[in-house]
């Protein structure tokens, strides 16, 4: 997978473009596996307890639940760990949780768009539909899956592709607010902050 992209990025190019950019050098990275690692943990143990919340709401009484399912494809050349996805006769529905996020940014949304792509690619079903569970009451975004959105999504991977190849840093639109809760504060210290 040495030349794919993790479907992360997709999410962090939103937040601020230095991030891939420092991932794909391998900067400073064990304090964000630990974060990501109790993250995951603490979202996958609530969801658990809305799993019948979610299936009632979202109206897949016949749908299986997965949770944290490694994903790849090589039609995009991404991959990532997918929080949870429902899969029906016909169609998967890919479901990422941000139970600490209070609002939809546009990099969740691709997230769930990339594994959505992933999974119609590995069990060679139909992906036109994702979620977001968001804020700790895990209200539900509904994600329609569209041809703007599917070029958007390969404009994306490409600025993406283009960003994490540049030979200088690249420069960030990110606030005072994000760069205060980021583990590469220390190497952006030309942002007077
Ligand atoms: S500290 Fe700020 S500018 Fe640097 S990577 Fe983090 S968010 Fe971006």
């Amino acid at each position: 997978m040495e030349d794919y992209l993790p479907i992360s990025f997709f999410r962090e190019f939103f937040f601020c473009k230095r991030i891939p950019y420092f991932y794909f050098r391998n900067i400073n990275n064990e304090s964000k596996a630990l974060f990501y690692k109790q993250g995951v943990e603490f979202q996958i143990e609530k969801i658990k307890n809305l799993k019948k919340r979610l299936i009632k709401n979202l109206n897949f009484p016949d749908g299986k639940l997965y949770y944290n399912k490694n994903v790849f494809s090589n039609n995009y050349k991404i991959y990532g760990i997918c929080d949870l996805f429902i899969e029906t006769t016909d169609n998967i529905y890919p479901v990422e949780i941000k139970i600490l996020t209070k609002r939809v940014r546009k990099g969740h949304i691709f997230q769930v768009y990339a594994y959505g792509l992933c999974l119609e690619e590995m069990l060679n079903k139909t992906f036109n539909k994702g979620f977001l569970l968001y804020g700790k009451r895990a209200k539900i975004y509904y994600i329609e899956r569209n041809k703007e959105l599917d070029e958007e999504f390969k404009n994306i991977y490409n600025k993406i592709l283009e960003l994490i190849c540049m030979n200088y840093l690249p420069s960030s639109s990110a606030t005072i607010h994000q760069c205060a809760q980021c583990e590469f504060l220390n190497l952006c210290n030309d942002r007077n902050i």
